[in-house]
């Protein structure tokens, strides 16, 4: 599997540092509004990655922040005349209902910035200890110049960022050694959230975050760093410089950043005010369709958001859909014979010409994960896809064996769940079948086997179903 990497400006061999494990943070969110649809393109692209991992076989611990402590946020709470927490709270709440709509999979871990102060602390204290830090008057900045490499990752020359840093001071910092300097720590002002440290009541800056964080959970050196290329420069670079002179290792060895998503070729920020919310999408479109737009584009390449693209996105994905219930309706109602009774094995059961057929719709999955063995190439990976619905389509009636057809279908159905998309029709879950899953998850959680325990979850919420852990019981909802 090559992937493309950031750091070296090319594709390479994907080896990770542990044989059959990844270790992955994608940076995440600022939690002051309902999140845009520019920001799902991250979390759908690296959803995918991590799927697509987890297909290959390796165990994906997978970490994604949120940022909730920001001057955006602070201005929020002001503004509505709340606590930041209040506005945090409310908008990770939000941004994870989205994210479950986009089939979006929890992480393994969502650490939150406010959560993590103390290992911030602890950071910036080795980094002053070592030289690579200062403070003036509680404000704690990291000394830029005193790690050689800084500017590996966005590419960029040190000597020109200096000339061209004198502007990039803004009031109040003219109190730093060098206008490159960046802060760590910051005194808190009127009004503002702030926690005690060596220097002065106040709090992180936004890079050490991520720095803490990455390595609290996952470890000093990490496979995959991952995040929008806005974060190229000058985030991700920080991250590099604070993590790698705390911990005298290198950081992360693979960086992967999408491209952004564009509205009229311009990049959908809150900012511009050219944004649709998540939220604003799912009452127009399925955000299966959506989650589909995003896959159609290589994650990085530019993509423009556009009605009619999300149209031909729609007719795509239900393209897919027709294929997968027609195979369904021949395996319920065929008119070969059922032989599987006495058969040892699948292949077993199938004719010479059978398995000729299924041969050939196996070639779409080699097909499929070679373009995804290509930097996640998904929009090649759909490309197979469409190619099986096609042959599928053409080959297999009900005059097929029920085994053929079921293990088409479960080709189909598996290659279109490597990238999250949902395209099977729900089928309603009865009451006792959602209590005996409970129960089954009850006693996955007493043998703490969690990974079934949160399979089952992820089951439920696939079906709309909540569960609520209470005094006297699991007690369960429908959406
Ligand atoms: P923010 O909340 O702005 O820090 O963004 C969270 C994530 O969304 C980061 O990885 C950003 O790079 C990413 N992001 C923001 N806007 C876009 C966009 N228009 N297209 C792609 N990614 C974006
Ligand atoms: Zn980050």
């Amino acid at each position: 599997m090559r992937v493309y990497n950031t750091l070296s400006k090319r594709k390479e061999e994907f080896v990770p540092l542990e044989p059959g494990k990844v270790t992955m943070y994608v940076c995440g969110p600022t939690v002051y509004n309902l999140i845009h649809i520019g920001n799902a393109r991250p979390m759908i692209v690296f959803d995918t990655v991590r799927r697509y991992l987890e297909h290959k076989g390796y165990e994906v611990n997978y970490v994604s922040n949120f940022t909730d402590v920001d001057d955006k946020i602070i201005a929020k709470a002001n503004e509505e005349g709340v606590s930041a927490q209040e506005i945090s709270e409310r908008y990770i709440a939000e941004c994870k209902k989205d994210m479950e709509a986009m089939n979006v999979r929890p992480a393994t871990t969502h650490p939150r910035a406010t959560q993590e102060i103390d290992g911030m602390i602890e950071m910036i204290q080795t980094l002053m200890d070592k030289g690579y830090a200062y403070n003036v008057d509680g404000t704690v900045y990291f000394r830029t110049r005193k790690f050689a490499e800084y500017g590996k990752l966005s590419h960029k020359n040190l000597d020109d960022l200096r000339s061209g840093g004198r502007s990039l001071l803004v009031t109040g910092e003219d109190q730093k050694e060098d206008p490159l300097d960046f802060v760590l720590w910051k005194p808190k002002k009127e009004g503002e959230p702030f926690w005690p440290s060596p220097w002065s009541e106040g709090r992180p800056g936004w890079h050490i975050e991520c720095s803490v964080m990455s390595k609290k959970y996952l470890g000093e050196e990490i496979d995959i760093h991952a995040g929008g290329e806005d974060l190229i420069f000058p985030h991700h670079e920080n991250e590099i410089a604070q993590s790698e002179c705390c911990n005298g290792k290198p950081f992360a060895r693979y960086w992967l950043h999408n491209a952004f998503l564009n509205i009229d070729n311009r990049k959908m920020s809150k900012s511009l005010g050219n944004f649709f919310t998540v939220r604003e999408i799912s009452e127009k479109y399925d955000l299966q369709v959506l989650r589909f737009f995003m896959l159609s584009a290589h994650y990085r390449s530019p993509l423009n958001f556009s009605a009619d693209l999300m149209e031909a996105a729609g007719n795509g994905l239900e393209r897919i859909r027709n294929a997968v219930s027609n195979l369904k309706y021949i395996m319920e109602n065929n008119s070969a014979e059922d032989a599987a009774q006495n058969a040892d094995s699948e292949e077993a059961v199938l004719t010479a010409a059978e398995q000729e057929i299924l041969a050939g719709a196996k070639a779409y999955e080699t097909k499929f994960d070679e373009a995804m063995d290509d930097d996640f190439n998904t929009a090649d990976a759909i490309a197979a896809i469409f190619e099986l619905v096609k042959y599928a389509n053409s080959n297999l009636t009900s005059a097929n064996s029920k085994e053929l057809v079921q293990a088409v279908y479960g080709e189909l159905v598996a290659l279109c769940g490597i990238l999250g998309l949902i395209v099977e029709e729900k089928e309603e879950l009865l009451d006792a079948d959602i209590e005996a899953l409970i129960e089954e998850r009850q006693a996955a959680r007493k043998a703490k086997n969690f990974a079934r325990a949160d399979e089952i979850r992820n089951q439920l919420a696939e079906q709309g179903i909540t569960l609520l852990d209470t005094r006297e019981g699991v007690k369960w909802k429908r959406a």
